[in-house]
């Protein structure tokens, strides 16, 4: 076991539960739980110049900060280690502006940095199938890490999930089961299966350990900085684990001493998912909303971790602002044509909401910003095409060409 990790604590009632037996949920009230470390042995042991040293490229560099005892043996895809590319030349009317590029993980999701923490935690609780409910990335991230990793994977989707994304996941072999239902119906049919077959279930917005994977981008943001902490962090919002999980990584940082302060979170919704900002306009009742967007990544109608999102926002005084479909679809052709990243909708809308807010006026023309790109455009190009049109094709000789190139300025 992990020596660092003294419990889990209950984000409702507060409670403190031990690490073994591990629960997911709070024994007393339901809710969802967050790791605690012993920050003071961790300083101990620990140091930025020790990181500095580290060879290790991988989310596995912050160890001490992951609720496991091992990294993995041998060798890992890779996850994490993504760059922070600066935007500073090429967009010098939008200031001092940083995309964390997490479209360059394994399987092309910020999601592959929970499900690595989560195949190595369901090893050393001696689990060898995991199960998930997810139609997107969660799922194709689970299929292709525990392919590499050779453990089993059980995916269950609602029939009506794009056949675009359920290919991945047929092709790194995982079982795919496919229900008449809801996605919420296939949640809680995991829960339901996994309590009877013993498996070990990455449910977003339900397993503790995932948001700590996702924290590891908070990390390396502030390391690439060299610990210095930007004033924004723009994040997409579904169930609102990323967000959490980006929260925990700054304020971890803080419990070290590592960093002074945690950096304003601002969640970015789509307008027809907006569960988490409807709560944070009114005094943090989630209600269930019946969710419509593009952006399929953050459709979300009642979000699994919307405490943790909420706290988020709140104790980094962030705020949270919506898009509109149209938005997010133009802030995709943008960011591609601006920065060369073909991001997906949910991924875009980061970037939406950022020029949104800098348009309102929420953010100032000199703040050193942070924009979480999450997924790859490459698993929805459907939803890419509505905003391009292909040319008429023309004859392979140089006249058409010229005729062809009096269309190009
Ligand atoms: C899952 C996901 C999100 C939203 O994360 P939540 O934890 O549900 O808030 C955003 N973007 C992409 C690409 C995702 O896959
Ligand atoms: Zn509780």
């Amino acid at each position: 076991m992990n020596q660092n990790v003294v419990g889990y604590r209950c984000l409702a009632c507060l409670r403190e539960h031990p690490s073994r037996p591990f629960q997911y949920t709070c024994g007393a009230c339901g809710h969802n739980l967050d790791v605690i470390y012993d920050y003071g042995r961790i300083r101990r042991r620990w140091s930025q110049s020790a990181l500095k040293r580290d060879p290790d490229r991988s989310l596995w560099r912050y160890r001490p900060l992951l609720p496991v005892t091992d990294p993995p043996a041998n060798v890992s895809l890779q996850v994490g280690g993504t760059p922070l590319v600066s935007l500073d030349r090429r967009a010098a009317e939008f200031g001092r502006i940083w995309i964390k590029d997490d479209t360059r993980n394994p399987s092309g999701s910020l999601k592959d940095r929970a499900t690595e923490v989560a195949l190595q935690h369901a090893a050393e609780l001696g689990k060898e199938i995991l199960i998930a409910a997810s139609t997107g990335n969660a799922a194709v991230s689970l299929a292709a890490l525990a392919a590499f990793a050779q453990q089993r994977a059980v995916i269950v989707a609602p029939a009506s999930a794009p056949e675009a994304k359920l290919i991945p996941i047929l092709q790194h072999r995982a079982e795919l089961i496919l229900v008449d239902g809801s996605y919420d119906q296939a949640f809680d049919l995991v829960l339901a299966a996994a309590q009877e077959l013993g498996w070990y279930v990455r449910n977003t917005g339900y397993n503790p350990v995932l948001s700590e994977g996702k924290k590891t981008a908070a990390l390396e943001i502030a390391e690439q900085l060299n610990w210095r902490v930007p004033a924004r962090v723009f994040i997409p919002v579904g169930d609102g684990c990323i967000i959490g999980g980006i929260y925990k990584g700054f304020h971890d940082l803080r419990e070290l001493g590592w960093v002074d302060r945690i950096p304003q979170l601002v969640a970015v919704q789509a307008r027809g998912s907006a569960a988490i900002h409807r709560a944070l306009q009114s005094e943090d009742q989630i209600e269930p909303v019946e969710a419509r967007t593009v952006a399929d990544s953050i459709a979300v109608n009642f979000p699994r971790d919307g405490l943790k999102a909420i706290r988020a926002v709140r104790r980094s005084a962030g705020f949270s602002i919506t898009v509109t479909d149209a938005e997010i679809l133009a802030a995709q052709g943008e960011l591609s044509a601006r920065a060369g990243i073909f991001a997906e909708p949910a991924a875009a809308a980061t970037w939406a909401g950022f020029l949104k807010a800098r348009r309102q006026g929420l953010v100032g023309e000199e703040e050193e910003i942070v924009l979480l790109i999450t997924g790859s455009g490459l698993k929805d190009v459907p939803a890419a095409r509505q905003t391009v049109t292909a040319p008429a094709p023309i004859s392979p000789n140089l006249d058409a060409f010229r005729e062809a190139l009096k269309g190009i300025d």
